[in-house]
């Protein structure tokens, strides 16, 4: 098993919410879907930096990403940027999207650091909608039929991790 640390690097209140929801998530999913990968907030380990980036738009439902791996294409550290909020249009105007919405966007991010370069379907789809909720902590995204969350790895994923950290 290998410890992978996300450190929370002054992001927001909604972020970092996010951010440890992603975590505890999809420390969830790699557990049940045999993935030797522990995220932890604040430990040790090969780090993944998460910051907010002005340049990124708020409209956008994704990040950036770059990480720095070894020969076997394990991450030996890696950024990630966030737009600075989220967005969503609704019928009386634009609103900040809630955590919800968020924690989809951090995991996305997260996947991309641990090596998920490709982008296929479920929560390392390519496209994801917004689907607004009655209330922003209802707000989901939806990757093909799918609304997340809660968050989904698809076998291509799971399969494609396994590989690298197994
Ligand atoms: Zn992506």
């Amino acid at each position: 098993m290998t410890a992978v640390n996300v450190k929370l690097d002054g992001i927001g209140g909604v972020w970092s919410a996010a951010c440890k929801d992603a975590v505890k998530d999809l420390n969830a999913l790699f557990q049940r879907k045999g993935i030797n990968v522990k995220l932890t907030l604040n430990g040790s380990g090969p780090t993944i930096t998460i910051k907010t980036d002005p340049a990124i738009v708020g409209t956008a439902v994704h990040g950036k990403t770059r990480a720095e791996i070894d020969g076997r294409g394990r991450m030996l550290r890696a950024e990630v940027r966030l737009p600075v909020k989220l967005t969503i249009n609704t019928p009386s105007g634009i609103r900040d999207a809630g955590a919800g919405m968020a924690e989809v966007v951090a995991a996305h991010e997260i996947v991309h650091a641990l090596g998920h370069t490709p982008h296929t379907s479920l929560l390392m789809a390519q496209t994801m909608h917004k689907v607004m909720g009655n209330r922003p902590a209802g707000d989901k995204l939806k990757a093909g039929a799918t609304t997340m969350p809660p968050l989904q790895l698809s076998d291509d994923t799971v399969k494609m991790l396994k590989e690298i950290w197994n």
